[in-house]
């Protein structure tokens, strides 16, 4: 099907792509986080009609591989995702087999709709991590994503949630997406024993993207706790890592990519109300602003920056 794409979120992949650390193949049309109109329907396509809005899940895979024989699609040898291996959002016109085009629930407005991507990878995040009711949570990171996991880790039950963030220009929006205490990186330790003495915290999720996160993650977790190792790192670089302190505690280490199965998960929970989805979306800009909507230098306090093809 076509869809007239109307907004489409940049992603951190699409800078990297943009700044040459993430190869794909040229010339591509990049963007993966879209929404839009449903303008032009092939023959077999059931699931939507023109005139319907509907939102992508990027992630086409080729349905062949080891992986996705074993129901791992997500880490799918021959993934080709729409505005990285085929042209992507950031165009008028965007084709989408419909295996990838859900129908937005009509109570759900294009500008939230146009976050359901980056929600969906929050949600396979928190059911990697496990967050159950009653955990203490420690999120690092108060950007759109740490905002949003936290958001979920609440409505999972967390009884407390820690956030760790340095930029005191972004504490008020994690505890308006449900932190208890927001601290400075310094400050993380301190904070979590006065909750939970020297035991530490069920549930460290690390969604910075630093290797400074990364490696603290190990000082806050309890025993037999889980880190979630949910940002994007720098290829190649490393942490500390105890084997002995990971077999003596018994921790659990996870990652997570992309959003199995979880696209209409995120946009049920859109429509139920129970997200706070303002204050996610700093900016809005037109396509011709693409360029520099590329570099995150150019905003200020930069939440999610979306390109908007068609005026709202
Ligand atoms: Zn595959």
């Amino acid at each position: 099907m076509v869809i007239e794409v109307a907004s489409c979120g940049v992603c951190g992949t699409d800078r990297s792509i943009f700044r040459g650390e993430y190869e794909v193949a040229p010339p591509m049309i990049l963007g993966h986080e879209y929404v839009g109109t449903v303008v032009e329907v092939g023959r077999s396509v059931t699931r939507l009609a023109i005139g319907d809005r509907a939102v992508v899940d990027p992630n086409v895979v080729d349905g062949i591989c080891f992986f996705c024989q074993r129901g791992q699609s997500h880490l799918c040898s021959g993934l080709s995702p729409l505005g990285v291996g085929r042209p992507g959002g950031f165009a008028q016109w965007s084709l989408v087999p419909q295996t990838y085009a859900y129908p937005i629930p009509d109570q759900v407005p294009f500008s939230d709709a146009v976050l359901t991507e980056p929600l969906a990878c929050c949600i396979r995040g928190i059911d990697q991590a496990k967050v159950t009711v009653g955990d203490v949570v420690v999120v690092l990171g108060a950007g759109p994503i740490g905002g949003l996991l936290m958001q979920l880790s609440r409505l999972s039950g967390a009884a407390f949630i820690i956030c760790v963030e340095p930029a005191p220009g972004r504490h008020e929006l994690a505890r308006r997406a449900g932190a208890d205490v927001v601290c400075l990186p310094g400050d993380a330790s301190g904070a979590l024993r006065e909750i939970r003495g020297t035991v530490g915290a069920d549930v460290v999720v690390e969604a910075s993207g630093t290797l400074a996160g990364a490696q603290s993650t190990f000082s806050l977790v309890r025993r037999g706790g889980t880190i979630l190792l949910f940002g994007v790192y720098p290829q190649g670089g490393d942490v500390a890592l105890s084997p002995f302190h990971v077999n003596e505690d018994e921790l659990r280490v996870v990652g997570s990519l992309n959003n199995p199965n979880t696209h209409s998960r995120a946009l049920e929970l859109m429509a139920s109300g129970r997200l706070e989805l303002r204050g996610v979306i700093s900016h809005h800009l037109p396509l011709d602003d693409i360029a520099f909507a590329m570099d995150l230098d150019n905003f200020d306090r930069p939440g999610k920056v979306v390109i908007d093809l068609l005026a709202s």
